[in-house]
């Protein structure tokens, strides 16, 4: 039998990994190793040589996107196509599980699934009947519970409710419980519990899956949670061999409840696992390597591994320190246009790398107006983003009171006490009176008796509203205008009422919507008779609309650090290290938490391949707020020798100046050209990079051949061109 295609392309620990006797078996092994190449093989050499069939192997994974490509290897190497193999993610595979057992599992044929929107919205309506005060109990807060307690496989019955605290959590996940099954549907952490549940109660069905799985396989397993460890023993039988590979330093959903841990349990629970290691990093040059190890070094608690490359050394990791958020967009985007350019690279081979997706913005912004396709994986972009939306809608009301689109988004967020049946009255009105729902919506709260008195008060006070909020900000310029918007419609408020990473996310991304329209006043150039707001809301319309290119288009990937997770692209750039951003202000009190930011950085620099590009921006107005950048202390421990700082080409002191300045790099003063050799009496020949001020206060930077970059005043300093 010649297996060659699957043994050749091999180094001899992969080998010793593919080729193991059966049996349970841990890869434990840095990035770029090679593990999820192992895992695909394996799957293959299961078939063709231990004599198992397609059918007896369950392959799991993190992501849609890994799980598609994990499919394609393994059919591949197999020679067959859409042959029904298992191979999926945790939530897509459990979700099979229930579409082919809906009986067993008690849930209706046609079960539909919850999104986190709709879960919310559902627990909402169940509080209300509760009679549960939204102001105590927050929604965000009971859907994180609830979701939670389903992690850890606990239902409302096992909870304890001996104080009152806890009592009405566990009241308003049962009351969840039962309106999800009266309503036939179940919620994602649902899918996962409820097949747990339902392969332990039918020891029939359970004893079939184990016979049938009889190889299980799992790529990224440092990032199992605890219900998603409870399946995969359930699953992997005692006949079965589990074949597992991860990274403990590429856990980065500890504060989702995956335990690294579970690394160590596997050995307890699996008796005579052979845990085997692989050493050789064949992704990126070994100066991308080096500045990976070297970062990861200084985490404590680490499995402990090596990792080396025969790669060659490659270019030296690129550092730029921009002058703010604009600056770094340009730079990227230009760096990237050039090297499309000169190294005849696809746009898909560059990742532009973040911490939080409102940093997507401005580089969205940047290639747009150059009019580079690009794609944001694994999140909408930034204005298709509902609370983006929903900000939005109310400008647009304020602009255009018979924009009824907007009038729905918006008449009952935050919930304001106008229900379905207040807005069914107003669309009959306006259907029969041939107006628009606000037209109609003010005839109602003005002719009595036709809504109930408090359906008509709050109808009432949301005409208010808009009217007072478009009188009473006019004279305001865009920012403050949207400003007074989500204080006064309180929006904010409800956006930001939980504590979850989540309702952060959103928080930070209304305050970058702040930002957006200041910046949009300051530099957009608005077309004659428009005025600010419909120019800025047209522009916010046309980027949710176009730009995003298809999946199957060659275009820049976007993405978070935690999406970027088990991919690789020839170049990176990883943009915002800064402090406060990146590791994030939320996690530098809790040395935990900074270690698993940590992670996140190593998880960064090891997807690039032949080229890394560090950026962060001195000023930066992220949060609303003008904040000062702080360059990351993830950059500060890389090797200093690996890194060639790329100095900003502008010589400006005051933000006015920053659009003029930029790119130019004339000294006056000192009359030397940014790039030019100058001699020093002391320190020699070097070249200028950077200058800033001016008159008797000006410095200049010099990057001298023998003592390295200093900088001097440039008054005292008696330069000579070389
Ligand atoms: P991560 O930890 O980021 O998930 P990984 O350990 O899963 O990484 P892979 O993605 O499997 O690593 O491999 C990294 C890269 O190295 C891929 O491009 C892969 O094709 C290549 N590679 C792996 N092993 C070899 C080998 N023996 N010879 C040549 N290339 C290899
Ligand atoms: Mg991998």
């Amino acid at each position: 039998m010649d297996v060659s295609d699957l043994i050749d392309p091999l180094n001899p620990a992969q080998r010793e990994a593919v080729t193991a006797p059966l049996g349970h078996a841990l890869v434990l092994a840095g990035a770029g190793s090679g593990k999820t190449r192992v895992l695909t093989h394996r799957a293959a050499w299961l078939v063709r040589v231990e004599g198992a069939t397609p059918w007896n192997l369950l392959a799991v994974t993190f992501t849609n996107k890994a799980a598609a490509e994990m499919r394609g290897r393994i059919e591949q190497l197999l020679g067959v196509s859409g042959s029904g193999i298992w191979v999926g993610t945790f939530h897509g595979l459990s979700h099979r599980l229930l579409r082919l057992h809906w009986q067993e599992a008690g849930l209706p044929q046609g079960f539909q699934i919850l999104d986190s929107e709709d879960q919310r919205r559902l627990v909402k309506r169940v509080m209300r009947d509760l009679e549960v005060d939204e102001n105590r109990w927050p929604v965000r807060q009971l859907q994180g519970f609830i979701n939670a307690r389903k992690d850890a496989g606990e239902r409302p019955e096992d909870l304890d409710t001996g104080d009152p605290y806890s009592g009405q959590m566990a009241r308003v996940y049962a009351a969840y419980e039962a309106a999800c099954r009266s309503a036939g549907v179940v919620d994602f952490a649902e899918l996962m519990l409820r097949t747990v549940e339902m392969l332990q109660n039918h020891l029939e069905l359970l004893g079939h899956y184990r016979r049938r799985f009889r190889h299980v396989l799992v790529d990224e397993f440092q990032d199992t949670n605890g219900i998603q460890y409870e399946w995969l023993k359930l699953l992997a039988g005692p006949e079965s061999d589990v074949f597992i590979v991860g990274d403990d330093d590429q856990s980065i959903y500890g504060w989702r409840g995956a335990r690294v841990e579970n690394l160590q349990r596997f050995r307890e629970d699996y008796s005579n696992t052979r845990v085997l290691r692989l050493e050789q990093n064949y992704r990126s040059t070994s100066t991308i390597l080096e500045a990976a190890n070297t970062l990861i070094a200084r985490n404590s608690d680490r499995l402990g591994k090596k990792l080396w490359t025969e790669g060659e050394q490659g270019e030296p990791i690129a550092l730029y320190a921009a002058f703010n958020e604009q600056d770094e967009a340009r730079f990227v985007v230009e760096r990237l246009m050039a090297m499309v350019e000169e190294l005849g690279l696809q746009r898909r081979d560059i990742a532009i790398l973040y911490r939080s997706n409102a940093q997507s913005r401005t580089f969205e912004e940047a290639l747009l107006a150059r009019r580079i396709p690009y794609r944001v994986y694994g999140g909408l972009r930034f204005f298709e983003r509902a609370e983006i939306k929903d900000a939005l809608a109310y400008l647009r009301l304020i602009a255009n009171r018979d924009d009824s689109a907007a009038l729905e988004r918006i008449i009952n967020t935050p919930t304001r006490g106008i229900g379905n049946r207040t807005l069914e009255a107003i669309r009959l009105a306006a259907r029969d009176q041939d107006v628009s729902l606000w037209a109609a919506a003010r005839g109602l709260v003005e002719s009595r008796g036709v809504l109930p008195a408090r359906a008509a008060n709050s109808l009432r006070a949301f005409v208010e509203l808009i009217d007072g909020l478009a009188a009473g900000t006019a004279d305001l310029d865009l920012a403050d205008r949207l400003e007074a918007v989500l204080e006064r419609s309180g929006l904010r408020g409800h956006v930001g009422k939980d504590r979850s990473e989540r309702a952060q996310d959103k928080l930070e991304n209304l305050d970058e919507l702040i930002t957006a329209a200041r910046s949009f006043e300051q530099d957009a150039t608005i077309e004659e008779g428009m005025d600010t707001p419909t120019a800025f809301l047209a522009h916010a319309a046309l980027e949710a609309g176009e730009g995003q290119a298809g999946a199957w288009e060659d275009c820049v990937q976007l993405m978070t650090l935690h999406s970027a997770k088990g991919l690789e692209f020839p170049v990176v750039f990883l943009a915002g290290l800064e402090e406060g951003l990146f590791p994030h202000r939320m996690s530098v009190e809790e040395p935990g938490r900074l270690e698993e930011e940590r992670r996140l950085a190593y998880v960064g620099i090891t997807r690039a391949r032949q080229r890394l590009l560090i950026t962060y921006a001195e000023r930066r107005r992220l949060h609303g707020r003008d904040e000062f950048g702080i360059a990351s202390r993830f950059i500060r421990e890389l090797p200093p020798g690996l890194i060639d700082e790329v100095r900003a080409r502008f010589s400006v002191t005051g933000p006015d100046a920053a659009g003029a300045g930029l790119g130019q790099g004339v000294i006056p003063e000192a009359e030397f050209n940014l790039g030019e050799r100058v001699q020093h009496s002391r320190f020699g020949e070097g070249v200028v990079l950077d200058c800033e001020g001016s008159g008797p206060n000006a410095r200049i930077q010099v990057n001298f051949d023998d003592v390295g970059a200093k900088w001097l005043v440039a008054a005292y300093a008696n330069l000579e061109r070389a």
